[in-house]
């Protein structure tokens, strides 16, 4: 593979001023002493300001005072705001697109695809603002009618990871705006500039539309930001998407003020691949989900569990692959794994390798430094390939990085069992040609996970259907299918047009 230069640092900042500013930021007005870095060569881009404990109360009772508005504005009305902030989105794609592959290292086709991401949930929200749909009971009473309502819920507090720092607030955002929520977002520390291009192109489109100001408001900070908005009593409902360590964190402190939550939180997703597989399809399918967005998803690839009869074969195939990953510069064409988000992200992966080695694994590719000398601040890692016998600790953790375990199995049963015997439950696939497996894999005894799929990786879902897992992922849904009743509250209505008041349960209560 062919090494892209890196970029100097007054290219990527020159790069990161104009594309924010076309976006409408204003970079005096965010600008600060943090220093915020880009992975690509590890240098400074641009310094921002942080926001304390106040602002967020000030920013949750601005939002109060929008609710208020927003939420007698008829639905499809609001939906017009969503249609107008995915044209900008449309127009804009690639200077969004630039900041993400800037802050977060993206190469240039996933930053663009996290955009058009956003482009579809608006479309789907905008849709979605004629069918926020409530059900009609039949009455077992005479003269009745029994129904329920969806209301606006109140708002939405939205805390964000680095590694898709633009669609996951747009998941929320899109749908809560035309639920009649406003959004307060706290963005991931390390991704300011894309966040601040997000809140100008929708404050761009809340002034063109006469909306309510502070239906969208962005919060640079850390994550002392990030709790002051979890303890706001005024924040109806609070989606973070992170961390398993901050879920546990978030969940009990937004419990404990009887708030909604809805978490969004680490993965360790496996492939199980069966003797029927289409080889070719599976590696394909494997080598995206594992070593795309350099293993950084909540839905990479981290596990392969692949039958005794084929696991030879397929490791020789994925090692194939790995071998031919154009690695560096995610700015350049060609490139197809960009740089960790960090030191600390590459010490992980480090410290994953020879924790697995010493329970008993091998690392068959992968796990080098590539471009040290060019850029000593920058992460670019060797995606890497680990043959284990069995399920050891390591491999039950998530480790944010390129590392995918491979491991064998005899019976769908066991793989089954060892899909299931992590605490994370995010996604999963089975590749088969065999529709009884497949069919089991997702039946009711099969993966417990929330995402289960068939003859494709883990990652990479569309915005039609609901997005979440289960167990130490957090239990949350967001984006399609009907993951919009998290951001709407529910009135359940009798109404009595007979001139009797019968009781329900044949109660008698006569005077
Ligand atoms: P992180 O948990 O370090 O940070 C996420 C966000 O939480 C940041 O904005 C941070 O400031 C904030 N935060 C941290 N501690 C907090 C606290 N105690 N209270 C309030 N806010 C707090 O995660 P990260 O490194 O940015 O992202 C990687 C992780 O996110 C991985 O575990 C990944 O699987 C997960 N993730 C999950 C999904 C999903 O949809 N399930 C999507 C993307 C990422």
């Amino acid at each position: 593979p062919r090494p892209t230069a890196i970029p100097r640092a007054e290219e990527l900042a020159e790069l990161a001023r104009t594309t924010a500013q076309r976006c409408g930021v204003d970079l005096a007005a965010i600008a600060g002493d943090v220093r915020t870095t880009s992975p690509i060569n590890g240098e400074s881009l641009l310094s921002v300001g942080w926001v304390d404990a106040k602002a967020v109360d000030l920013a949750v009772e601005r939002a109060q005072e929008a609710f208020l508005a927003w939420r007698t504005v008829p639905a499809p009305v609001r939906g017009a705001l969503v249609k107008r902030f995915g044209e900008l989105l449309t127009e804009h794609k690639s200077d969004l697109a630039a900041l993400i592959s800037l802050e977060v290292g993206k190469i240039a086709s996933e930053a663009l695809g996290e955009v058009q991401e956003m482009i579809d949930i608006c479309d789907f929200a905008v849709g979605l603002s004629r069918q926020l749909y409530g059900r009609t009971m039949t009455s077992e009473r005479p003269g009745h009618r029994l129904m329920e309502t969806w209301h606006p819920l109140g708002v939405v507090g939205v805390i964000s990871a680095f590694n898709f720092p633009a669609a996951v607030w747009s998941w929320n955002t899109a749908v809560a705006l035309v639920c009649g929520d406003p959004v307060v977002w706290k963005p991931s520390e390390i991704t300011p500039l894309t966040s601040a291009a997000c809140g100008a192109l929708l404050n761009r489109a809340i002034t063109e539309l006469g909306a309510p100001t502070h239906l969208s408001q962005v919060l640079i900070g850390g994550a002392d930001a990030g709790q002051a908005l979890v303890d706001q009593s005024g924040v109806a409902l609070l989606s973070a998407t992170g961390s398993t360590r901050m879920g546990r964190s978030v969940g009990p402190r937004v419990a404990d003020r009887f708030g909604r939550f809805l978490l969004e939180l680490g993965g360790n997703n496996a492939a199980i691949v069966a003797p029927s597989a289409d080889l070719d399809l599976t590696t394909r399918g494997i080598v995206f989900a594992a070593a795309g967005t350099a293993g950084q998803r909540c839905t990479t690839m981290r596990r392969v569990i692949a039958h005794t009869s084929v696991i030879d074969r397929l490791v020789e195939k994925v090692s194939e692959a790995y071998n031919r990953l154009p690695i560096g510069n995610p700015l350049g064409a060609g490139t197809l794994v960009g740089p960790l988000i960090s030191d600390t992200a590459y010490k992980n992966m480090s410290n994953a390798l020879a924790a697995a080695t010493q329970q008993g694994g091998t690392v068959l590719v992968g796990g080098g430094r590539r471009f040290e000398d060019q850029a000593p601040n920058a992460y670019y890692a060797e995606p890497a390939i680990v043959r284990v016998g069995e399920q050891t600790d390591i491999v039950r953790q998530e480790t944010f990085a390129p590392i995918l375990y491979v491991m064998p199995y005899e019976s769908l049963d066991e793989a089954i069992a060892m899909n299931n015997a992590v605490p994370q439950g995010l996604s999963s696939s089975i590749f088969t040609n065999d529709q009884r497996e497949a069919e089991r894999f997702i039946s009711a005894d099969g993966s417990d996970c929330g995402i289960v799929n068939v003859n494709i990786g883990t990652s990479g879902a569309e915005i039609g259907g609901a997005f979440g897992g289960e167990k130490e992922t957090g239990g949350g849904r967001e984006s399609g299918s009907d993951a919009w009743k998290s951001y709407m509250r529910r009135a359940t209505n009798t109404v009595n047009f007979s001139g009797e008041l019968p009781l329900a349960q044949g109660v008698d209560f006569t005077v």
